[in-house]
């Protein structure tokens, strides 16, 4: 069976085509800009790639594309768009109405544009891939893959926030969290290389990428995780803030003479490592510069780490203890000197980290802590598209039943 995976942004769409059997991805690419007369397309399917600069005006077109690249016969993965099975999308904001994937029908998406004020720019872009999908593929099936669903096992005293009742009644403010597929799936993949049962297991998922969130799973459910209504609570990020003093935001507000709007992006967009190395929020950079010994750099990754640890060491004491710890995405993957700086500190906990292996420098999956080590520290790799072409596989298979 061949599955479509895609991540359908406001101007941009992700995808990649997955053959379940063989575990292989057939072809993956990306249509940026979409809304423009200069929208970017690249494909690539074996060792063949494909750039173009084109019109793409919508989602609808933007879909075509991929499809019309999926069966060319030169840089297709399949032969004809038969031969795609189902439709997997990711979707980042599933309020407290999906706590797991579905296959989407009219009530799914009505239920989905109710939840458009807790994401706007993202859930919206969904919907439209999902009817763009539709209008292309009519017959196929296509599923729902939320990024909150993993968290919805929260207790309501972790999810409640210590505000007027009336605005979580009226407006559903709570948290969510997010990344819950990226947790899911390394926490799995954690009590696997650990060869004990996930049920038995409390581990830590740091999933550090120019989005960054944490979460503390017990027995396979998700118990706390740090980002909240939106992905702007918690670690410090690329270019988000994380956890700053609530009362800063009408103080700058009136300060500056900004709007709701203005500060938003103020906090999503032009803070975190950005805002304080000045220079950017790319970790590369950031270490890069203060190898370099630039003050502005070293005091950015000093926040950036500092910020992390104290999420780690309050997660050990949500659980009341730890046997795993688990680093992931972009930073977590790839930045042992972060790593190092985090796990040299936490040697209270039991957490004594093999040097050796943690500066390996491929992102692959592996244990990084010494053989004595009262916790596992793992690097995994995550993946996201694989959970989510693994569920729409079996939310699908039924529909394929003789
Ligand atoms: P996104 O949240 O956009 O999916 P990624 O998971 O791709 O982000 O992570 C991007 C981050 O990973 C960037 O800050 C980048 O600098 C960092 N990163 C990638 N490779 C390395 C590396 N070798 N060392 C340190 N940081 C890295």
């Amino acid at each position: 069976m061949n599955i479509l995976v895609i991540n359908a942004g406001s101007s941009s769409l992700k995808y990649q085509l997955h053959h379940m059997e063989s575990q292989t991805v057939l072809a993956a690419g990306r249509v940026e800009r979409i809304g423009s007369d200069t929208a970017m397309l690249t494909h690539e399917a074996g060792e063949q790639e494909y750039h173009r600069v084109l019109e793409v005006l919508d989602h609808n077109v933007a879909v075509k594309h991929v499809l019309r690249l999926l069966t060319d016969p030169q840089y297709g993965g399949v032969h004809d768009r038969a031969a795609v099975d189902a439709v997997g999308h990711r979707v980042v904001h599933g309020g407290e109405a999906f706590t797991q994937s579905v296959l989407v029908n009219a009530d799914v998406i009505r239920q989905l544009k109710k939840l458009y004020d807790l994401a706007p720019l993202h859930n919206p872009a969904h919907v439209t891939g999902m009817l763009a999908v539709e209008a292309n593929l009519p017959d196929v099936p296509q599923v729902a893959v939320f990024d909150t669903a993993f968290h919805q096992t929260m207790p309501p005293y972790v999810y409640r926030y210590p505000i007027p009742t009336v605005l979580y009644a009226r407006h559903k403010v709570r948290k969510y969290g997010f990344h819950g597929t990226s947790h899911m799936y390394v926490s799995q993949r954690a009590a696997h290389l650990c060869g004990k049962p996930l049920e038995q297991l409390k581990i830590i998922t740091c999933h550090i990428g120019n989005g960054a969130s944490i979460a503390a799973i017990q027995g396979g459910k998700s118990v706390d995780t740090s980002m909240g209504m939106t992905p702007l609570e918690g670690l410090m990020m690329g270019s988000r803030s994380g956890d700053i003093d609530p009362a800063i935001v009408p103080f700058v507000m009136a300060k500056e003479e900004l709007s709701a709007s203005e500060i938003n992006s103020m906090l999503n967009k032009h803070s975190g490592l950005l805002a304080v190395s000045g220079f950017s929020g790319d970790m590369r950079e950031i270490m890069r510069r203060m190898d370099e010994g630039d003050a502005h750099a070293t005091l950015a990754f000093e926040m950036f780490a500092y910020r992390l640890r104290k999420y780690i060491g309050a997660y050990v004491a949500a659980m009341d203890g730890i046997d795993c710890l688990v680093f992931t995405a972009g930073i977590g993957e790839n930045a042992a000197v972060l790593r190092a700086h985090v796990c040299n500190r936490l040697g209270f906990f039991g957490i004594t980290l093999d040097e050796a292996q943690n500066a390996r420098a491929q992102p692959k999956e592996r244990r990084i802590s010494t053989e004595t080590s009262q916790v596992h520290v793992f690097v995994i790799p995550t993946n996201e598209e694989r959970v989510i072409a693994e569920d729409t596989y079996r939310l699908v298979q039924p529909r394929h039943a003789p």
